[in-house]
């Protein structure tokens, strides 16, 4: 492949970025990275009416966060900027003079309000009003009138917008990468307005221009703007200007399969569908993300590869170097990929454990001062660790797995004391506590030893022993070997615990 490989990420600054949209911006990178290309990232608010405060920012930082770098952009610059079309405002009005020029636009003046008018006296009828090749021949446009009309009602100040005046009874040839070959009639099409009289480009315009202007070979994006393939297409061949290769993704759809994931499924789900967390400026809802509920960067990257791409063999841990190694859009699927929330969990799971115990307990380290202003030594975090990680998915879940080698039980499970604390018990667990205190190495085999001796010359069974020891150590039947929580807080805290425990458990 060559090195003028030219690949855009153009998101709107609407809102946050949906996980939808970063698989789209990530598949971009990974094919562009392949083909030693560049990748781009445009920022496409010629819509004001929807723009977002802190939007932009949050795409940016959403990328950074991802591992996604892009060549030329708002912050990278580049020898095609501007990046924002708002900044482009002044470049598309030639285009559009072009365009009316060579008669593939015309003016039109229908009113918001007539325009209204017609869409509901169409639906009355169960009909669908579209300015097309047939209605746009009684409306109110420039195909119909004079041209001393029509530059009356511009020098007027009349408002006006420009349409595409889409061919007549023809087919649209269309190649997708995905999708193949595609053709669609041109009746079906409507007139799309291409330019406002206030001066500012529709989406289709800006998006064309700018896409021919920063030479981008491959549009890669969403299923849902398939339907506005053909009139790209057309604006391509209308000015005459050779087409970038499409490539459509399929949708990335709820976890039942039913309909596409989107913005607005939000927490609803049990799970985020955003990046970062994003707290809305208007209603100052906040919604959560996938790096503040503790994924790391890598999984989340390598979990949203394979929603709708697959490498061809078993392998499901890829680095971003992997993945630019192996992507591939042959090998991206037609149809819409369901998201699993066990599946990012499990992926996160894989990431956590490939790290070494050290980084482990770093992190918590970090973690327990920031959330709960406690502090461990690197040693007892370390054997923690190593005792733990297998049983969580995320850094923060150590906290519930491993409380009790931090803090003594408060409570003890009822069901347990029920089940394990029998009359004979307290007598039993404080001459057990009397052996334990004999050690004076306070590991876990010594431990081990010692109560396995212990349980071995009093002809006592194991099983009910051990039960009542961990209601007393851990307060429920959870946790790792006995002889392991022991050696970690010690033999003053354990020889404490049962103690206390057995105290407790007498009033
Ligand atoms: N601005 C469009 C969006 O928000 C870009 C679509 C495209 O890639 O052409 O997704």
């Amino acid at each position: 492949m060559s090195e003028n490989i030219r690949v855009r990420f153009a998101p709107s600054p609407t809102g946050p970025l949906h996980i939808g949209g970063v698989r789209t911006a990530l598949y971009n990178y990974l094919f562009a990275k392949k083909a030693g290309g560049k990748m781009i990232l445009r920022i496409e608010d010629t819509d004001q009416t929807r723009f977002v405060p802190g939007a932009e920012q949050y795409i940016m930082e959403a990328f950074k966060w991802c591992g996604i770098q892009f060549d030329e952009g708002i912050n990278e610059g580049g020898k095609y900027g501007p990046y924002r079309q708002s900044e482009r405002k002044n470049m598309y009005a030639d285009y559009v003079e072009q365009l009316l020029k060579s008669g593939n636009a015309y003016y039109a003046f229908d009113t918001a309000e007539e325009l209204d008018t017609y869409r509901k006296a169409a639906d009355t009828d169960k009909q669908t009003f579209i300015y097309n090749t047939e209605s746009r021949k009684k409306l109110h446009n420039s195909l119909n009138m004079s041209e001393a009309d029509v530059k009356k009602l511009i020098a007027d100040g009349t408002p006006y917008v420009v349409r595409f005046l889409i061919p007549e009874n023809t087919s649209v040839e269309m190649k997708d990468l995905i999708r193949g070959e595609i053709s669609v009639k041109s009746e079906t099409l409507d007139d799309k307005v291409l330019y406002k009289s206030d001066g500012m480009p529709t989406y289709h315009l800006a998006n064309i221009v700018d896409d021919h202007l920063m030479k981008i070979t491959h549009v890669i994006r969403g299923e849902e703007w398939l339907p506005s393939l053909p009139l790209h297409v057309l604006l391509y061949q209308a000015f005459g200007w050779n087409m970038p290769q499409f490539a459509h993704l399929p949708l990335l759809l709820k976890p039942d399969g039913n309909g596409k994931l989107s913005k607005r499924d939000g927490d609803r789900l049990g799970f985020p569908v955003f990046p970062l967390q994003w707290k809305d400026p208007k209603s100052g809802e906040t919604s959560s993300g996938y790096r503040e509920n503790g994924y790391y960067p890598a999984a989340f990257v390598n979990m949203l590869a394979l929603l709708g791409w697959n490498p061809g063999s078993e392998q499901e841990i890829f680095s971003m170097d992997e993945l630019i190694e192996a992507f591939s859009l042959e090998r991206v699927g037609k149809s819409g990929s369901k998201f699993d929330p066990e599946k990012a969990k499990w992926f996160n799971h894989q990431y956590l454990i490939k790290k070494t115990d050290q980084e482990i307990a770093e992190e918590w380290i970090a973690w327990l001062k920031s959330e709960k202003q406690l502090e461990i030594t690197a040693d007892k975090a370390l054997k923690i660790v190593g005792l733990i990680k297998e049983r969580v998915q995320f850094v923060h879940e150590l906290w519930n797995e491993a409380i009790f080698f931090i803090e003594a039980p408060e409570s003890y499970d009822e069901k347990v004391v029920k089940k394990r604390w029998k009359a004979e018990s307290p007598n039993q667990m404080e001459s057990l506590a009397q052996q334990l205190e004999t050690i004076t190495d306070f590991t876990a085999s010594a431990v081990d030893e010692k109560v396995k001796s212990w349980i071995t010359d009093n002809e006592l069974s194991m099983g009910a022993v051990m039960n009542a020891l961990r209601l007393l150590l851990v307060g429920a039947p959870k946790g790792p070997h006995l002889g392991d929580i022991m050696e970690v807080i010690g033999k003053t805290e354990s020889l404490s615990r049962i103690r206390e425990g057995i105290h407790a458990l007498q009033s």
